[in-house]
C-alpha cells in the first residue's frame, strides 16, 4: 500500500492511499487541479443562482399576470421594485461570499508561508 505524495493544507503529508502507478490521490493529482478549481467555484455560485432562477420565474409570472390584466400595472411596478431589491441583495451576498473565499485563500497561503519559514528555521537549527 502506497500513500499520496501530496501535502495537505495543514502542511502534513497526505494520508490517502494511491492505486496503480499514481503518485497522488484524487485531491492532490496535479492533472486534476483545474477540475477541482472548477468544482469549487461552481459550488460557490450554486446557492445565489438558485435564488436568481426563482426570482426570474416569479418576474416572468408577474409579467404574464400584468399582460393578462390580473395584476394592476401600479402594483406590478411596486412588486418589480421589491424584486429589484432582492436581486441586489443576492448580488451583495455573492460579493460577500467571494470576499470571504478570497480571505480564506489568503489565510491559507499565509499559513503555508509561515510553516515554510518555520521549517526553514528548523533546518537552519539542525544544519
Ligand atoms: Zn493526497
Amino acid at each position: 500500500m502506497r500513500f499520496c505524495a501530496g501535502i495537505t493544507r495543514s502542511g502534513t503529508r497526505c494520508t490517502h492511499t494511491v492505486r496503480g502507478n499514481d503518485s497522488y490521490c484524487h485531491l492532490h493529482d496535479p492533472n486534476r487541479a483545474e477540475e477541482r478549481r472548477r468544482t469549487a467555484s461552481k459550488a460557490g455560485r450554486s446557492k445565489p443562482s438558485r435564488v436568481l432562477l426563482d426570482l426570474r420565474s416569479r418576474l416572468l409570472e408577474l409579467s404574464e399576470q400584468v399582460l393578462d390584466g390580473e395584476v394592476e400595472g401600479k402594483r406590478a411596478a411596486i412588486v418589480g421594485q421589491l424584486y429589484n431589491v432582492a436581486i441586489r441583495a443576492v448580488e451583495v451576498q455573492r460579493k460577500v461570499h467571494e470576499t470571504e473565499e478570497l480571505e480564506a485563500r489568503i489565510e491559507a497561503l499565509e499559513r503555508e508561508d509561515a510553516q515554510g519559514q518555520a521549517t526553514a528555521g528548523s533546518y537552519k537549527h539542525w544544519g
